[in-house]
């Protein structure tokens, strides 16, 4: 069972395709939303439902679906954006407990189709994560 995620080569499922999402539209600037880091690479901005006390979304401006998405091209921006997490949860205080997540496709949770790291801190996490 794939959980209906897209073999290789294959079409994506109709919630999967390869279309921009509200976050192009939050680094278009045709939406707002709360802005707390910006580079040429990548922005982050609150999530507008936290799960946390803190909770942050990196986004890279490239607009890459999931995870499962990104190649070989896109090592150093993977690497930036972690880099990037890191930066941010300093900027906020939160860097000696943070959580990072990427929920990678509808099966894992995934809702909008373009490639985020949460940042999650504030709170205790418990381990398996729900
Ligand atoms: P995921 O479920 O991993 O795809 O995470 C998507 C996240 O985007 C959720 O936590 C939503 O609350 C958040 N989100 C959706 N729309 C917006 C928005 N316009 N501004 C900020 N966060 C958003």
């Amino acid at each position: 069972m794939d959980g209906g995620e897209p073999r290789r080569g294959q079409a994506y499922p109709r919630e999967e395709r390869r279309v921009s999402t509200i976050f192009g539209k939050i680094i278009r600037r045709e939406i707002p939303a709360n802005i707390v880091y910006e580079d040429d690479l990548c922005l982050a901005f609150r999530d507008v439902n936290p799960q946390a006390p803190t909770h942050v979304l990196i986004i890279p401006k490239k607009e890459i679906p999931r995870l499962a998405d990104a190649n070989a091209e896109d090592q150093a921006l993977l690497g930036h954006l972690v880099l990037a997490a890191n930066q941010v949860a300093r900027q906020l205080g939160v860097e000696n407990a943070y959580r990072l997540v990427v929920n990678n496709g509808a099966g894992a949770g995934q809702s909008v189709f373009h490639l985020h790291l949460h940042i999650l801190a504030g709170r205790p996490f418990r381990w398996p994560p729900g």
